[in-house]
C-alpha cells in the first residue's frame, strides 16, 4: 500500500469492502460491544468499543498511512489527542518547549492544565534555532511545533529542530492541522509524532469535531493506544466516518484552497487598507524558502494586519457577506475572524499575545472572484 500516491491512499487505505457485505464505504458501526465466541473468543480483536470500534480502526489505519507513520489513533477532539500525547510522554518535573505563536487552545492546555502537574514550559520563537536551543533545559522531554503556525503562519524547519530535540534527548511533536498531510509530512522530516485537529482540513466539512496523533515509533504508538483506551477520549463511530469521508476529496481540496489562498494574498498584498500580509506562499514570507522545501504546497490559511488598527480589522470582520465569521478553519467555506477576540483570546497578555489588528482568513473553495470581490468591498 505505501508504494501509492497520496491520493490514492486517501481513498482505499484501511477501506477494504466490507468482509460481510462488500459495501464499498466502511459502514458505521455504532456498537459498544461484541459477541464473544466463548470467553475470550473475540472476532477480529474486538471486544468494546472504548478498545476499538471497526469504523475508528479504518480511519485510524487511514490516519497511519496519510501520515508515513505505523500507527494511528482517532481521538474526540484535537485537545483530547493532546491531552493523551502530554500525559503519556511527560511526568511531574519534566520540561516542554513550546512556541511562541501556537492554537490558542494548546497555550491553555499547557499553561492552565498540564503545568498544575508539575510540568514546566519555555516558550520560544520555532523559527529561530537559537530561541529553541535558549530554551532547552537537560529536563526537557518534549519541543513543540506547529507549522504554518496559527494565526501568524510561521514557518518552523521541522528537520533542523528535529535535530535540535534529538541531541537534548527530546521528542519532536508537529502539530500538521494547518497543512494536512497532503502539503506536509512531518514524520520523513525527522518528527517523532504529528498532532491533528481532523476538525480543520481532514474533516474539510465544518461538520464534525476530532483529534488525530502518528507516530513511526511502533512502542510509542502502543503506549499511545494504551493510555487512549485508559484515558478513554476517543472519536465515535459517526465521527470517524465523516472524518473519513472528508479525507477522500483532501487532495482536490487542498489544491483548491490553496490556489485561492494565493490569489487573496496577492490582492490583500496591493491593497492601501492591509498593512502586512502573512502568508507562506508569498516571497516576502520570512519562512517562504523553509515552506516552498518542505511542503507541496502553501494550504489556505490568510493572515493580514489592517493598517488603520484594532477597530478597522473588526470593522473588517463585521462586513465580510461571504466569508462567514466564525471561529475554526479548514472547511469548504471561507471563515473570517479576528484572533485577538476570539480563538487566540485565551493567550491574552500571555508571550502568545497576537497583534489586535490582525485578521485570520480560512479561505474555502468558492469561486475565487466572488472571495476577491467580498475582501475588496468589506476593506472599503
Ligand atoms: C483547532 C486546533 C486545535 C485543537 O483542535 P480541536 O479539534 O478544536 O480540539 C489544535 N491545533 C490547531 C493548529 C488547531 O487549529
Amino acid at each position: 500500500m505505501s508504494d501509492q500516491s497520496f491520493e490514492t491512499l486517501a481513498i482505499h487505505a484501511g477501506q477494504e469492502p466490507d468482509a460481510a457485505t462488500g459495501a464499498v464505504v466502511p459502514p458505521i458501526h455504532q456498537v459498544s460491544t461484541y459477541k464473544q465466541d466463548g470467553v475470550g473468543g473475540l472476532r477480529g480483536g474486538y471486544e468494546y468499543s472504548r478498545s476499538a470500534n471497526p469504523t475508528r480502526s479504518a480511519l485510524e489505519e487511514n490516519l497511519a498511512a496519510l501520515e508515513g507513520g505505523r500507527r494511528g489513533l482517532a481521538f474526540a477532539s484535537g485537545l483530547a489527542a493532546e491531552d493523551c500525547l502530554l500525559r503519556t510522554l511527560l511526568s511531574p518535573g519534566d520540561h516542554v518547549v513550546i512556541p511562541n505563536d501556537a492554537y490558542g487552545g494548546t497555550f491553555r492546555l499547557f499553561a492552565k492544565v498540564v503545568s498544575r502537574w508539575g510540568v514546566e514550559f519555555s516558550v520560544a520563537d520555532t523559527s529561530d534555532v537559537q530561541s529553541v536551543r535558549a530554551a532547552m533545559t537537560p529536563r526537557t522531554k518534549v519541543v513543540w511545533v506547529e507549522t504554518p503556525s496559527n494565526p501568524l503562519l510561521g514557518i518552523t524547519d521541522i528537520p533542523l529542530i528535529a535535530g535540535v530535540a534529538r541531541a537534548g534527548g527530546a521528542k519532536l511533536v508537529v502539530d500538521n492541522t494547518f497543512a494536512s498531510p497532503y502539503l506536509q509530512q512531518p514524520l520523513s522530516l525527522g518528527a517523532d509524532v504529528v498532532v491533528h485537529s481532523t476538525t480543520k482540513y481532514m474533516g474539510g466539512h465544518s461538520d464534525v469535531v476530532g483529534g488525530a496523533l502518528i507516530t513511526s515509533d511502533e512502542a510509542l504508538g502502543e503506549e499511545l493506544a494504551y493510555h487512549q483506551n485508559a484515558m478513554g477520549a476517543i472519536a465515535g463511530p459517526f465521527d470517524a466516518w465523516l472524518v473519513m469521508r472528508g479525507i477522500k476529496t483532501l487532495a482536490v481540496r487542498m489544491d483548491r484552497h490553496g490556489e485561492n489562498a494565493a490569489r487573496i494574498a496577492a490582492m490583500l498584498t496591493e491593497h492601501p487598507a492591509v498593512g502586512q500580509v502573512l502568508y507562506p506562499g508569498l516571497a516576502s514570507h520570512p519562512g517562504h524558502e523553509i515552506a516552498a522545501k518542505q511542503m507541496r504546497g502553501f494550504g489556505g490559511m490568510v493572515s493580514f494586519r489592517v493598517a488603520a488598527g484594532e477597530e478597522a480589522a473588526v470593522e473588517v470582520c463585521n462586513r465580510t457577506k461571504l466569508f462567514t465569521l466564525g471561529e475554526s478553519l479548514g472547511g469548504v467555506e471561507s471563515l473570517i475572524e479576528h484572533p485577538g477576540r476570539m480563538t487566540h483570546a485565551s493567550a491574552a497578555g500571555s508571550p502568545l499575545e497576537v497583534p489586535s489588528d490582525l485578521v485570520r482568513l480560512s479561505v474555502g473553495i468558492e469561486s475565487a472572484e466572488d472571495l476577491l470581490a467580498d475582501l475588496r468591498q468589506a476593506l472599503g
